[in-house]
This record gives structure tokens, sequence and C-alpha cells, in this order.
């Protein structure tokens, strides 16, 4: 498949799995219309979804925050996830679950009376990093583009409204760089499109707290770092901390651990993916490998 080609796979939308040509839902969608919407992102591989439990909770929360109730209990919602990659015959998928208010009588703003819409596809893994990106590392912007306040909308909640994100990740292309790096309302850096962020000072891992989506990578680099021995934890990270710092990444179910080499043009660390990304990397991979908190896709 080329990079242009339309995946043509089994897309499942309300209640049936259809094929992607014919999967379709309506323009009068609040999700399309409104942004009103929630969804999650996860991925297989060697035919596992990984942490699906942890995504189907962080769905559940970004549903009960918007007060959507799915169309499908979610006591269910996992075997439709697993029978979309199966009919897929996927072993490694890129793995994507959307909710959205859906139609309502009239296509004006109000949440009453929709009917909800779910969607559920899975397609070859596809990575948010341009290929050849763990070995470069990115290079990235702090950008004016700022987070969106949690006044205005928690970063937690995982919404169809990417496009402060989407602003961002403009803002640093058109800057030359990789990626963005987001301040939030308090001038700390956060989080970039996609990713969440970690910094290494004196081998101290450390990743903000504030104004950001509580990633399932970010989780389980935690975790490796607390099993491996690496000092961690959650705390705020400057413009200042990333000039200064040892290392940085970032992590996404879409990309998993990608190094950060490159701030503003300046070089973080001595500007080469560093030893503490590299072992998280490699327990990352091998955690991937074990199956450990994988689910088994059926074969068909
Ligand atoms: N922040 C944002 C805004 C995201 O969209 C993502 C991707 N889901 C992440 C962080 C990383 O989260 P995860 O590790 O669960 O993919």
């Amino acid at each position: 498949m080329t990079a242009t080609a339309v995946w043509t796979g089994i897309v499942y939308v309300n209640g049936e799995y259809l094929p992607a040509g014919e999967a379709a839902v309506s323009v009068f969608d609040h999700g399309l219309l409104y942004g009103d919407g929630v969804f999650d992102t996860m991925f297989a591989t060697y035919g596992y979804i990984f942490k699906l439990a942890e995504h189907m909770e962080r769905f559940r929360r970004s549903l009960r925050a918007v007060r959507l109730e799915p169309p499908v209990p979610l006591a269910d919602l996992e075997g439709v996830i697993i029978e979309t990659v199966a009919r897929n015959g996927l072993r490694d998928a890129y793995i994507k679950v959307v909710a959205t208010r859906g139609v309502s009588p009239e296509p004006l703003l109000d949440p009453r009376n929709c009917t909800p819409t779910l969607i559920v596809f899975a397609r070859p893994y596809l990575s948010l990093a341009g290929a050849g990106k763990k070995e470069t590392g990115l290079s990235t912007k702090l950008t004016t583009t700022q987070r969106i306040g949690h006044l205005a909308l928690d970063a937690r909640i995982k919404s169809l409204d990417y496009l402060n994100l989407v602003l961002a990740k403009l803002e640093a292309i058109n800057a030359g760089a990789d990626e963005a790096l987001l301040l939030d309302d308090q001038g700390l850096v956060c989080e970039a499109p996609g990713y969440n962020l970690f910094m290494v000072r004196e081998g101290r891992v450390v990743t903000p707290s504030h104004a950001i989506l509580e990633g399932v990578t970010r989780a389980t680099v935690l975790e490796l770092a607390d099993e491996l021995g690496i000092p961690n934890g959650e705390g705020p990270i400057a413009p200042y901390d990333l000039f200064t710092a040892d290392e940085a990444f970032l992590t996404s179910t879409a990309a998993g651990i990608i190094p950060v080499t490159k701030v503003d043009g300046a070089p973080v660390g001595d500007g080469r993916p560093g030893p503490v990304f590299r072992c998280l990397d490699a327990a990352y991979e091998e955690l991937q490998r074990s199956g450990r908190h994988g689910t088994r896709i059926p074969e068909r």
C-alpha cells in the first residue's frame, strides 16, 4: 500500500462491519460539525493489542467527562475492537475507536436528542514520527500556540477537537521543525501534538502532570523506569529545563518513544539520542514482545 492509497479494510460503524469504502457517517454528525465526540488510539503488535484495558478505561473517562453514552455498552466494546482487528487480518495495527454525539433532528449545537455514532477502525501500523526519527531524534519548536487551558477544555479528555494541536503542529512545520512543543497556561512545556513529554536531568526522568492527556505510553514508561531502578516522577518542565536537560523524549501509542534532539534550533544534551532513552526504549520493545500487557487477536 502506498502512502496515498486509501485503506480498503473493514470498518465498524454503528453495529455493522463494512468495507472501508462503504463505511460512512452523516454529514450532520456533531462530531464533524462541532468536534463533539471523543476517541482513543491503540496499537497491536506481534498479534496482541497493547494495554487494551487501559485504553478502554481512558475512553470511558473521556465519554463520562463529555456526558456521552456510547451506543454499545463498554463491556461489549472490547469485543468489537478485537473483532475489527481480526477481520482485517492484522497482527500489527493502528486502531482507533471514535464516539460522537451523533445526529440530532436539527444540525444545531444542542447536544440533546442526538443518536450517538460509534466507529472502530484498524489499519496496518502507522507511526506519528517519520521514518528514522528514533535514530536522528526530532527537532522541535516551542510554539506560540498554547495548549488550550483546562478551564476551556480539559486536556485529559481525548476529544475530537484537536485544532489546537493541529495549529501548533502547523506552526512547527512552518518553522522547519519536525514537531511542536506546547506551553500550558503557566508557561510550562506540557506536551506535543499526539505525544507526552519527558526530560532527563542527572539520571532522573521527569514528565509534566498539568495540561496533558494521561498517556498510556507515559504510564508505561514510568512503570518501566521503576522496574529499571531509574529515578522518575512528575514535575514541571520550563523551557529552561529543556534547554539545559541531558535528554528529552516524547511518548505515544502511535510512535513509541522518540528522542527529542533539538529545541528551537538548540541541541538537547549532546544533540543525540541519549542512554536513558535507549534503555527505556529497549525495555518498551521487550515489553511488547513479551505480550505481558497484550490481548490476543484471534486468527481468521
Ligand atoms: N497527548 C496527546 C494530546 C495525545 O493525543 C496523545 C496520543 N494519544 C498522547 C499525549 C500520548 O498518549 P498515548 O501514549 O496514550 O498514545
